[in-house]
């Protein structure tokens, strides 16, 4: 028999994520390499979940899929001198083959993308070319790993986009945030604010990063897709050249967006999770609806045919249900491992709810039951909309507040205690902020995340730490 939690979620919220993981059959840690992780079927079944309404949603955008090789020979990736730099200590190196070129496991992928791109792109009418594809990437992560959210391999989207104009680049990157909200917070329910990196924080390569941050319920932020405008360096490190209208070679503008879907799904976990197990967003659960019925061997034969009458219908009504046959458990048990798993309805179903034609209808997110006409079976497909509008609104309220105006570096402290962000005015998220930011580091071992990435809010006092006049509005935070 499965067995429950052993914690609760706000009494311990790092064992209650390893034990959901392990009990829902999410994952297991048992691989015999550090910081990699087996993902099992039902974390695989979510995870294609998520990347199919991430993928339309990239599609819907004019982003074509396609899949580059793993391996990345080192001389592209020492083409663009601050990438190479920033992502070295994080690469896997291939032993070297005999004769073959040092070759590196992809961290991430401009330098496999853009030499390609070179030899596609010729004319102002190839723009903008807009690709991404689904790719596992490897970083040699020195921190502490954790399944999920920080991992030595983990599951991604990379859309990599060209431009003729800088305006046009930056009008993705603003793109790019909206399809992080459309997907990460309206579909599956985690919201975020999207943080302009300082300079210091920016992606190696980039003129500029947009990162989402998530707060999870320990109070840490989590970063989620970040989006970065590349500029024209690797442009022009790769010689990614168009001629314009006006038949003269310019070399493009670039962006690039990388959803790492695997890390969304620990958000999913642990945004929306109790102390029963995982809850799924209806729109991602692999199972929407788990029949479960109550025979003995009388009257098995008839109500297996009458569960497998119910599943056909809620199938026909686009609603992905399974039955749970299995003997060897008994109901309360196979209830019990549903909920851990998180599906969203269940549906019990014996003799007398046949006599009366209704079954009853268990909801995992408040856990209530209701009976349901069988006739009205249909009408799961509703009731999961209103059940995701319910996930959403949770999270959102739990987000709602968490952010504090702060005007002394005390104030950050007690905001941090009590799980929240800091909002503070700050000299300069550019290079000369560099000496407060360490000062924040230092004394309150926070981080300064950025200033919001999609609207510009204007200080009227001085910074937090140094006294000079403030030009951002910086927000406060410890990270994962
Ligand atoms: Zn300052």
């Amino acid at each position: 028999m499965t067995k429950g939690l052993s914690v609760k979620k706000d009494e311990n919220f790092s064992k209650w994520y390893s034990e959901v993981l392990e009990k829902a059959e999410i994952t297991d840690l048992r691989y015999n390499v550090k910081g990699f992780v087996v993902i099992r079927p039902w974390g695989a079944m979510i995870l294609e979940e998520m990347y199919k309404l991430y993928e339309q949603a990239l599609q819907k955008r004019g982003h074509k899929p396609s899949f580059f090789p793993t391996v990345i020979p080192k001389k592209n990736f020492e083409k663009e001198a601050e990438h190479v730099k920033g992502f070295t200590p994080e690469v896997f190196w291939l032993k070297k083959v005999k004769g073959e070129d040092e070759l590196a496991l992809r961290p991430t992928s401009e330098t496999a993308m853009y030499q390609m791109y070179s030899l596609w792109i010729r004319s102002w009418r190839d723009l903008p070319f807009k690709l991404y594809q689904r790719a596992n990437v490897f970083r040699y992560e020195t921190k502490a790993t954790r399944p999920l959210i920080r991992a030595r391999e983990f599951y991604w989207i990379e859309a990599h986009d060209c431009f003729a104009t800088k305006e046009e680049a930056e009008e993705q990157v603003q793109e790019d945030i909206r399809t992080t909200e459309e997907v990460m917070h309206q579909k599956f329910g985690i919201p975020f604010l999207p943080m302009k990196r300082p300079i210091w924080d920016k992606f190696a390569g980039a003129e500029y990063t947009i990162g989402s941050d998530v707060i999870m319920p320990d109070g840490k932020l989590l970063q989620q897709p970040s989006t970065h405008l590349l500029g024209q360096h690797f442009s022009k490190a790769f010689n990614v050249k168009f001629k314009n209208k006006e038949g003269k070679e310019e070399y493009v503008w670039q962006t690039c967006y990388g959803p790492a879907i695997s890390r969304i799904l620990a958000s999913v976990i642990s945004q929306h999770g109790d102390n029963f197990g995982l809850i799924l967003p209806f729109i991602i659960s692999p199972i929407q609806v788990i029949i479960v019925p109550i025979f003995t061997k009388q009257n098995k034969e008839k109500i297996i045919k009458e569960v497998k009458k119910i599943k056909d219908e809620l199938i026909d009504k686009g609603i992905k249900a399974e039955i749970d046959l299995r003997e060897e458990k008994r109901p309360g048990e196979k209830y019990y491992e549903w909920e851990l798993k998180g599906v969203p309805f269940r549906i019990e179903l014996g003799e007398k709810e046949i006599e009366n034609k209704e079954a009853t209808l268990f909801i995992r997110d408040t856990r209530k039951k209701e009976k349901i006409s069988l006739k009205e079976i249909g009408k799961i497909k509703k009731l999961g909309e209103e059940y995701d509008k319910r996930l959403l609104k949770k999270a959102d309220d739990f987000m709602k507040d968490r952010i504090i105006e702060c005007k002394t570096l005390k104030e950050i402290e007690e905001a941090l205690k009590e799980k929240k962000i800091a909002k503070v005015e700050f000299c300069s998220t550019e290079k000369e902020g560099i000496s407060c930011a360490e000062v924040i580091e230092k004394e309150i071992g926070a981080e300064i995340r950025g200033t919001l990435g999609n609207k510009k809010e204007i200080p009227k006092g001085n910074c937090i730490v140094c006294g000079k006049k403030a030009k951002e509005v910086v927000y406060i935070g410890r990270s994962y």
